[in-house]
Parts: structure tokens; sequence; C-alpha cells
């Protein structure tokens, strides 16, 4: 569960980042994030992760205040969340299979069931048979399947992701938010920022609009009904 109450972020210039944000997301939906760009997305997801304090109100996720996390608590906090950005990420010199590896190398993990928890992954997003390939070796529908799966593989209860069909063309997103649906029928909740109408227009799925900062629309029967502005 993640809920904001109250929540405003005013940066040290005096812009404002979100304004009286109070919203709910409960385990195991799926809510898009919308709005034109500088209304307050990756403010939004910023907060959520810690990278950012807010102005004032709290932030609640899985129950838990994360205000006032100390410093070395916030590594726990992120690795309950997965990660999926617009322009992958991938580590170039490492293989898919290492890419999603990464990740579980700090948990200290036996290396057999760091095995077992990657093959796992990369089939879920449908690329075992590219394990071994390298991020230029594959398209950019696939780093973003590996990035999934490297998101995924810590069996996280949240997923945020950032734009993450941007760079895809309209097939290979569809087939990016099949994967995304699948994750989330099996219990993991997303929060997903995103620009495309299409997408959001094709799901049901709770739609959070934000514009100049502000929480202007929540809608649970999901779709992108009118034009950015
Ligand atoms: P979005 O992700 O929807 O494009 P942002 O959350 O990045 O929007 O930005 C919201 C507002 O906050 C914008 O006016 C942006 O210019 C401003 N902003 C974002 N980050 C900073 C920062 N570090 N310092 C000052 N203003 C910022």
């Amino acid at each position: 569960m993640i809920q904001f109450i109250n929540i405003s972020k005013e940066y040290k210039n005096g812009t404002v980042g979100l304004k009286n944000i109070d919203v709910k997301i409960e385990s195991g939906e799926f809510a898009f994030l919308v709005g034109p760009s500088g209304a307050g997305k990756s403010t939004f997801t910023k907060l959520m992760i810690r990278e950012i304090l807010p102005t004032s109100g709290s932030i609640l996720i899985n129950g838990k205040s994360i205000i006032r996390l100390k410093r070395k608590e916030i590594p726990m906090l992120r690795r309950g969340m997965g990660f999926i950005f617009q322009n992958y990420r991938l580590l170039n010199d490492r293989t898919a299979a290492e890419n999603v590896a990464f990740t579980l190398e700090v948990l200290g993990l036996s290396s057999k069931e760091v095995q077992k928890r990657v093959d796992y992954a990369l089939g879920m997003v449908g690329l075992s048979e590219r394990k071994k390939h390298f991020p230029d070796e594959l398209s950019g529908g696939e780093q973003q399947r590996v990035a999934i799966a490297r998101a995924i593989v810590n069996n996280p209860a949240i997923i945020v992701a950032d734009e993450p069909t941007g760079n895809l063309d309209p097939a290979t997103a569809e087939e990016i938010m099949d994967i995304l649906n699948d994750i989330n029928i099996k219990g993991t909740t997303i929060l997903m920022a995103t620009h495309d109408k299409a997408i959001v227009n094709r799901t049901s799925h709770r739609v959070l609009r934000l514009n100049h900062g502000e929480l202007i629309r929540d809608d649970r029967k999901g779709g992108y009904d009118f034009e950015d502005r």
C-alpha cells in the first residue's frame, strides 16, 4: 500500500513539485500516473523511494511512514520495490542474466538460488532463450523485458515504472504492457507514469492525473480522455 497524506513538495528555488496530495493506492492495484511534462510525476515517484523528502505531509509504504527513515534504512525500503525506466538502464558489459542477477548480489544468496530466481524472472518476461545476450544484442523491447525481469527478481511488493514504453513502437509497447499486467495479476502493486494515451485507454486501470503539482483527477475506471495542456 502506498499512501500520500497531504503531501506538498516545494523545491529550494520555490518551484512547486506537488501540492496537497492525498491518495491511497491499495496493495495489488495498478495505477497510471499521467499529466503533462512538469506536472509532478517524477516528484511523486522520487518521494516514494525517498530520493527526496516532502516539504510537508506524510508518506506510508505498507503502513510504515518513510519520512523518518534513517539513511541506513533507505536501501531496505528500496529493496521492497522494483524500478523500470524509459531508457532501460541496463549494464552494457553484462549479459541479460547478469543484469538480472546483479540486484540479488547484495543479498548474499547462494549462486544456485540466484540462478533459480534469475531463470524464473527471465521466464516470466519470455526471455529465457536470450539470457546470454548482451544489451546491444537485444532489441529495445527485449532490453525492456530484461529490465522488467531485473525489477521483479527480488519479488518486490511494488513496481514503479517511469514511461516504460516511451521508447518502444506500439506493438512492442503492448507486449510490455501484457507482461506488466501479468505481474500485477500475480499480486504486485504497479505505479506507472506514462504519456501514452493509447495504452492507458486500452486498460481499465486507475488513472491519477496531475497538473501543476495538483491531483486533478482520480479515475478508477481508467481512460485518458482529454488532451495534455
Ligand atoms: P514531471 O515528472 O511530471 O515532468 P516533475 O515532478 O519533474 O514533473 O516536476 C514538477 C515541477 O517541479 C516542475 O515545475 C519542475 O520544473 C520542478 N522541479 C522538478 N525537480 C526540481 C528540482 N530539483 N529543483 C527545482 N524544481 C524542480
